[in-house]
């Protein structure tokens, strides 16, 4: 399982500073910046700082860090202004898109683990997913 820091690792000199960013959250296990080719009007990378190369290298022993990484998606997304909010009526505004792309037929392109948020107004209407 790869879970060091990779010196070849673009994700891995962001999160060691060496490589800038715009970062909108820093804790002790993940990082978030926004990204430097946005697909959308908010499109952030939520990313685990310790090296982990696809979602198809997570196991068991990575739950906790998961749920942490996608609970931090619509609490970020509210902050970026782009969380789903229902009103008094029931009427849903808002929202974003959550996204991991795996390995080459999943159109990922950097392989340190990392979550797109990817939201605003709608540039992917009527097509059900987005490459990112
Ligand atoms: P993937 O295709 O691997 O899922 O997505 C990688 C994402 O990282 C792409 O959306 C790309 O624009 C973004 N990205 C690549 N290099 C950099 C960088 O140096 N800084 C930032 N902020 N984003 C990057
Ligand atoms: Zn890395």
């Amino acid at each position: 399982m790869p879970e060091k820091k990779l010196d070849n690792c673009i994700f891995c000199k962001i999160v060691a500073g060496q490589i800038p960013s715009k970062v909108i959250y820093d804790d002790d296990d993940f990082i978030a910046f926004h990204d430097i080719n946005p697909a959308a009007p908010i499109h952030f990378l939520i990313v685990p700082k310790k090296h982990i190369s696809t979602l198809s290298d997570c196991d068991d022993s990575h739950a906790a860090l998961l749920g942490k990484m996608m609970l931090l998606a619509p609490k970020l997304a509210q902050q970026q202004g782009c969380g789903y909010e229902v009103d008094g009526n029931g009427s849903g505004t808002g929202g974003f898109k959550a996204l991991f792309n795996t390995g080459p037929d999943g159109g990922q392109e950097v392989y340190h683990l990392h979550l797109h948020v990817i939201g605003g107004p709608r540039p992917w209407r009527g097509r059900t997913i987005v490459a990112a």
